[in-house]
């Protein structure tokens, strides 16, 4: 189904309305995430394919690639292929870590239904349904199965996953907002929304998603340029304990990163009242901070390397999203509030 993507919000939001009155009389208050002692941020990239699949370069020079740049850890996401990271043991040593991985890829009609398996042990076959929404589920519960970590690729490739389809889905936690493949529409456009809106449009409708930034690289040889597919383009960048596979991959399902195409964002605060981060400057860049509420809104703006924002009692989530003055962009993930009611499907 297509709709407008803004009147579809709205109904959503009004539809919403009266069962938030009654269980919002207190003014909101953030859910302060637990401390998170001994824990450092780690960068990495959930989304490269090598020869295996349809990448141009194999798997030991994609990896090499990334932990020459100083990633702590990468996905090898192969087609309907496991690249399996034993292979590659040589590579992994105290500073870089591979996760083992594959893009699960299948369709429905004309759309393409691309799912990622983080952390899984063999390849998952690839399921088939007689609807979008049954092949979508049908791909993030066989991925489930297996313990790993679902994300949603690039639901706008080929205008394939529609927002109301994304909302249906249940049990995935992670959603591509922004992947560096030419062709994936990040943005949207005419009738269709770009993904930083359908993000806000399934968190105001009651879904819990965290939204993911990765390169989605194919092109490791040659000219790199905006038409091809190269990688060091959008990454994540996890709090975890330790640089081991299961605990990043449950980092990135309870939502503890950052997702990013260049900022630089050191520390994340959140009280009962305020979120507030602090940007790490690079050279002699500039900043804007924007403190996003539901529907998109943009509650506040805020010019300083310190941006905080105070809460004023209605809101029901608050992310924020730092463009420096090349353009790049981090996504903060959403802080719910006690006014958040999460809600399943229909
Ligand atoms: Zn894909
Ligand atoms: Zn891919």
């Amino acid at each position: 189904m297509r709709f407008h993507f803004r009147s579809a919000a709205l109904l959503w939001a009004v539809a919403g309305t009266a069962i938030a009155h009654t269980a919002a009389a207190q003014p909101a208050r953030f859910l302060v995430p637990a401390a998170a002692p001994g824990t450092r941020w780690l960068k990495g990239n959930t989304h490269t394919h090598t020869t295996n699949s349809d990448g141009d370069t194999g798997p030991e020079a994609v990896a090499r690639w990334y932990k020459n740049r100083k990633y702590d850890f990468l996905v090898l996401s192969d087609h309907n292929v496991f690249t399996d990271p034993a292979t590659l043991a040589s590579l992994m040593d105290s500073t870089f870590l591979l996760i083992p991985g594959e893009e699960v890829t299948t369709g429905f009609q004309k759309a393409a239904v691309h799912v990622n398996a983080l952390g899984i042990t063999r390849v998952i076959a690839a399921p088939r349904d007689s609807t979008l929404l049954g092949t979508v589920q049908k791909t993030v519960d066989a991925i489930r199965a297996e313990r790993a970590v679902p994300h949603i690729n690039h639901p706008n490739f080929l205008w394939s996953i529609d927002t109301a389809t994304l909302f249906r889905v249940k049990n995935d936690r992670l959603l591509e907002i922004f992947n560096g493949h030419p062709t994936v529409h990040n943005i949207g456009g005419g009738d269709w929304p770009g993904m930083e809106d359908a993000w806000d449009a399934l968190l105001t409708r009651g879904k819990k998603i965290y939204g993911i930034a990765v390169d989605d690289a194919h092109h490791f040889q040659g000219e790199f340029a905006k038409a091809r597919a190269n990688p060091g383009r959008g990454w994540v960048v996890v709090r975890a304990r330790s640089r081991d596979a299961r605990e990043i991959v449950t980092a990135l399902d309870d939502g503890r990163f950052y997702a990013s195409t260049g900022p630089v964002v050191d520390e994340i605060n959140v009280t009962e009242s305020t979120l507030a981060l602090t940007i790490t400057r690079t050279g002699d860049f500039k900043y804007t901070t924007q403190f996003v509420g539901a529907s998109g809104e943009i509650l506040a703006t805020d010019k300083s390397l310190t941006p905080s924002y105070r809460l004023r009692g209605t809101e029901t989530y608050v992310r924020a999203r730092v463009v420096d003055s090349s353009g790049a962009t981090a996504w903060i993930q959403p802080v719910f509030t006690s006014r958040y009611r999460e809600r399943a499907a229909p």
